[in-house]
């Protein structure tokens, strides 16, 4: 179970492998941030770390700009020194047990940065398992949400299709850490 698995689903090849998200070859990489925007543990600051200063540079001036990023919300910056060009910093929901809107947060960050990432263009983006670290989301409840969201959101852009048919994603990138969240991921994939 431990090798990649893809699907082609609404013209986008859907990926789910396991991986540093940090080293990935993709017009942009999503970091779990928090919404301070300041850096952090876990994948936030391994993105930081690889990408170096310039990162973090770029979410201060976003800060004084519109004062952070509330959950559910996506902003962009370079990649600085990382293979991918743009980092989309999206804040995941803290979970609570499941009843204060979780899904519906989670489900928000995706759609938020994918959205960003056709609003500039790119075609290939890589996403880490956003808030099953730190912020306590079960894998399992946060894989089908992650899926559904990606998918939902590849069906509403097919059937509204952007003016610029440049715009449209090649390859959405599951690039998860540890062998239970792949499988998780992957039977997800599989179910779909
Ligand atoms: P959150 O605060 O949203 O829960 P975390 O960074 O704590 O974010 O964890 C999200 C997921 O990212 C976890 O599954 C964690 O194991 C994983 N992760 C940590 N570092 C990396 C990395 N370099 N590449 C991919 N995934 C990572």
């Amino acid at each position: 179970m431990a090798g990649p698995l893809s699907k082609n689903l609404q013209g986008c090849t859907l990926t789910v492998c396991q991986g540093d998200l940090t080293r990935q070859t993709v017009d942009a990489i999503v970091n779990a941030a928090n919404s301070s925007l300041m850096g952090g543990g876990g994948v936030d600051g391994a993105i930081h770390k690889a990408g170096g200063p310039a990162i973090l540079e770029e979410c201060l001036q976003i800060r004084k700009t519109q004062g952070g990023c509330a959950a559910g919300e996506a902003v962009i910056t370079s990649g600085g020194r990382l293979a991918a060009q743009y980092v989309i910093h999206t804040v995941g929901p803290i979970w609570r047990g499941g009843g204060n809107n979780e899904a519906k947060i989670l489900t928000n960050a995706y759609r938020n940065s994918l959205q960003l990432a056709v609003d500039y263009g790119l075609k290939t983006v890589a996403f880490p398992s956003i808030s099953t670290g730190a912020y306590g989301y079960p894998v399992e409840e946060a894989a089908k949400v992650a899926l559904s969201a990606v998918l939902d959101f590849l069906r509403r852009r097919s059937e509204n299709p952007p003016q610029n048919s440049e715009s449209n994603l090649s390859e959405v990138r599951f690039v998860l850490f540890d062998p239970h969240t792949l499988n998780t991921y992957k039977s997800e994939l599989e179910s779909l």
